[in-house]
């Protein structure tokens, strides 16, 4: 998608701080973090969000969280962590490429909205 900003991260048109790269996705920091480590999961593949996801589409998400759950050391997780991903408007989704928040750093807050 020319026009999305997380495909022309993916693409190398705007710069990020990339902490994780395969064929699959990218782990880059959250421009505007909100705990002391918050990182965003991007598949490389562009669709808007998990409802439009495909079959295809969530086994490869699924191959990229268990990835994830291998760099928890490279990212500063080692004691825990919180995974996001918003649908919506009223979710918060402000970006309309599918990504998962990857929370930690500290203890979190519980509540859920
Ligand atoms: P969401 O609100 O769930 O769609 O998440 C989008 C996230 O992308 C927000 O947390 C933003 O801070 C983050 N974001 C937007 N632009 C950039 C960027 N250029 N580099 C890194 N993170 C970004
Ligand atoms: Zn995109």
């Amino acid at each position: 998608m020319n026009d999305c900003i997380f495909c022309k991260i993916i693409r190398g048109e705007i710069p990020s701080q990339k902490f994780y790269e395969d064929e699959d996705m990218i782990i880059i920091a959250d421009i505007a973090p909100q705990a002391p480590k918050h990182y965003l999961m991007i598949p490389k593949e562009h669709y808007p969000d998990i409802i439009a996801m495909t079959d295809e589409q969530a086994v490869t998400l699924g191959r990229c969280l268990k990835k994830v759950s291998t760099l928890v050391d490279r990212l500063g997780l080692e004691d825990g962590f919180r995974l996001v991903s918003n649908k919506g408007a009223v979710a918060g989704q402000t970006v309309g490429h599918l990504h998962v928040h990857i929370l930690g750093g500290a203890t979190l807050n519980t509540t859920m909205a």
